[in-house]
């Protein structure tokens, strides 16, 4: 099972254990700290899914989404198309 990384897209700062995020009254939250990284950006004291997520290094938003580094695919699903554009080298 494959884990994403998780940084931030802008300056590649990475979450550590102890870094903490605001729900923010000043954007409709309820003053909640926690760390958002382990609710998938979902405020524990109220519930809000926080669709940005704010670096703390850097300060830029960024969705939270992006902020989640998933390892390329396996090459194996493309290794029949690669094959069907070979062609002979007849004469
Ligand atoms: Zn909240
Ligand atoms: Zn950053």
């Amino acid at each position: 099972m494959r884990e994403p990384e998780i940084y931030c897209p802008h300056c590649a700062w990475r979450p550590l254990g102890s870094s903490r995020w605001l729900c923010s009254h000043h954007m409709g939250g309820c003053g909640t700290k926690w760390n958002t990284f382990w609710t998938g950006g979902v405020c524990p004291g109220c519930g809000c899914r926080w669709e940005i997520t704010a670096c703390l290094s850097c300060k830029q938003f960024a969705l939270h989404k992006d902020w989640y580094h998933w390892p390329e695919p396996d090459a194996g699903q493309q290794r029949d198309r690669v094959r069907e554009t070979e062609y002979p080298a007849g004469p």
